[in-house]
């Protein structure tokens, strides 16, 4: 957003960021084996682009190390206020401004942009005597690296995205390691591979091998989701039977087999992709405990049934706090219309990301805009635009505030409730973060990229209130 911002003439913008460096979760997640599963290419920006990603898939020092290079490429350091949080922001309707409070004082804002994201906050397990433990006891995203694992028996919580990557690369480090599984996740193979350094010089001096081979990356995704990713259909079935082959090819004991096959349809909780997942669980020194936790001991843990896994380190691979995420910075609209209470029930925006009574507000990533089976980095370049597109009619209309129509909100909100009925994650017999505690989905697009891009390409005035500035006196 600072990007484009700065490219189309706007350079009078704040960055506010709580931590001390850019990359938000890039930034904090450094746990071992850390990387994304959207291949480099096609997640970098598309503005940003680089020839010389080092593998398929980047890990997390390289991403990050990108999203720091482009700082400097860009000129953003003198536009970033790092180690700052928003603490909360109240609209202003008499100066047609946000008044934004930080933990180091205030700031103003004619339009304020939020791209708080939402897997920030960890869910901490209500296990038991979790706080009694003894040993070092962490979350995936605050990783404890003074911590040597060598020699260690640790217990790792939680069979998500996190996990199945932090388990592979421990295991072959510590003496014994306990994984906590409570629902089986459904995983495919990533088939991931370094790129070489002749790949690297041809997509220098080639970039159209570089974008073919992110147009091919991309519409391979495309595909999935048209055919299958968001309903329940025969391509799901032809993806569920792949991973049950990945799964026999790589674990031989039924009896682990049988614990590893998850018992609702593939879609439904974010599909992972490992080659190396499987093979550690099968490891002499790694244990898959099935079985519910009773509690959480000083020295270990103990199950249901009794048992009691003495432990070391706890590792708590158990996810983050969606609902509550942008809940926890007080947003406060038109008539003291607080953001938390404006979603009631639902939480839900004008094409994922603007309010009716929240004035010159957007939020990136917003609600039901995340995606399960592309580059969400796309999603957020759409909504850069959209932006873009309404700051630059703002300036040109020399409007004070912009918002939504209500009953524009409304249409819109109607026709995505139609696209979720009949969804996977309304039918895949699942519970994840993607879902509120009634079972709605209110995190993920429920359609492809291609889709969303088509529907914010450009601004529709008439579903805006538009309201011009005041003339001079
Ligand atoms: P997650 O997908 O929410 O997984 C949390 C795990 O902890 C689940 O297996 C969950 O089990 C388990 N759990 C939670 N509370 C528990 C409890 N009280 N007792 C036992 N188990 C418990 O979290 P995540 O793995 O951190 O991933 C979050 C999201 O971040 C991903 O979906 C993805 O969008 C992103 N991410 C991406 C990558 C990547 O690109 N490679 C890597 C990491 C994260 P249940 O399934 O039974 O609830």
């Amino acid at each position: 957003m600072a990007i484009r911002c700065l490219q189309s003439g706007i350079d009078d913008l704040l960055v506010v960021e709580k931590a001390e460096a850019v990359g938000g979760t890039w930034h904090e997640n450094t746990y071992p084996g850390a990387a994304c599963d959207i291949p480099a290419h096609l997640y970098a920006l598309s503005f940003a682009p680089k020839a010389d990603w080092s593998r398929t898939y980047a890990g997390q020092p390289e991403i990050a190390a990108y999203l720091r290079e482009l700082v400097e490429r860009f000129g953003l350091a003198r536009h970033l206020s790092l180690s700052t949080a928003v603490t909360g922001a109240v609209w202003d309707e008499a100066r047609s401004l946000w008044r934004v409070e930080t933990d180091r004082g205030p700031l103003e804002a004619r339009v304020l942009v939020s791209g708080m994201g939402a897997l920030h906050h960890p869910a901490l397990p209500a296990i038991p005597g979790l706080q009694t433990f003894r040993g070092p006891l962490f979350h995936t995203s605050a990783w404890d690296h003074g911590v040597p694992l060598r020699g260690k028996r640790a217990g790792v919580i939680g069979t998500g995205a996190s996990a199945i990557q932090v388990v592979p690369a421990i295991a072959p480090e510590v003496e014994q390691l306990v994984l906590f599984q409570r629902t089986p996740p459904w995983v495919i193979p990533r088939n991931d591979r370094p790129i070489g350094p002749r790949m690297q010089a041809l997509f220098r001096r080639l970039p159209a091998a570089r974008r073919l081979l992110r147009a091919a990356q991309f519409w391979l995704r495309e595909a999935q989701a048209a055919l299958g990713f968001t309903r329940v259909s025969g391509l799901t079935r032809l993806a569920e039977a792949a991973s049950r082959r990945h799964l026999r090819q790589q674990i031989a004991d039924p009896g682990l087999r049988a614990k590893l096959a998850p018992p609702y349809r593939l879609g439904c909780k974010r599909v992972l992709i490992s080659d190396d997942y499987y093979p550690a669980l099968t490891r002499p020194n790694v244990t898959l405990e099935t079985g519910g936790i009773r509690t959480v001991t000083p020295d270990g843990v103990t199950m249901q049934d009794g048992r009691h896994h003495p432990l070391d380190v706890l590792v708590l691979a158990t996810g983050f706090d969606v609902t509550a995420s942008l809940a926890r910075v007080p947003v406060v609209g038109r008539d003291g219309l607080i953001l938390a209470r404006a979603w009631g029930e639902r939480v839900a925006a004008h094409r994922g990301l603007a309010l009716a009574g929240f004035p010159n507000f957007f939020m990136l990533l917003g609600p039901n805009t995340g995606l399960g089976h592309n580059s969400v980095v796309l999603m957020i370049e759409a909504q850069v635009e959209y932006v873009l597109a309404c700051l630059t009619e703002m300036r040109a209309r020399h409007l004070a505030a912009i918002e939504p129509a209500p009953e524009a909100q409304a249409r819109y909100l109607a026709e995505l409730e139609t696209r979720l009925s009949g969804s996977i994650w309304q039918q895949g017999g699942c519970a994840s973060w993607y879902q509120d505690a009634s079972g709605r989905n209110i995190a993920l697009w429920p359609g492809t990229v291609v889709a969303y891009q088509r529907a914010m390409r450009r601004p529709d005035w008439a579903e805006f209130v538009l309201t011009p500035a005041r003339s001079p006196a």
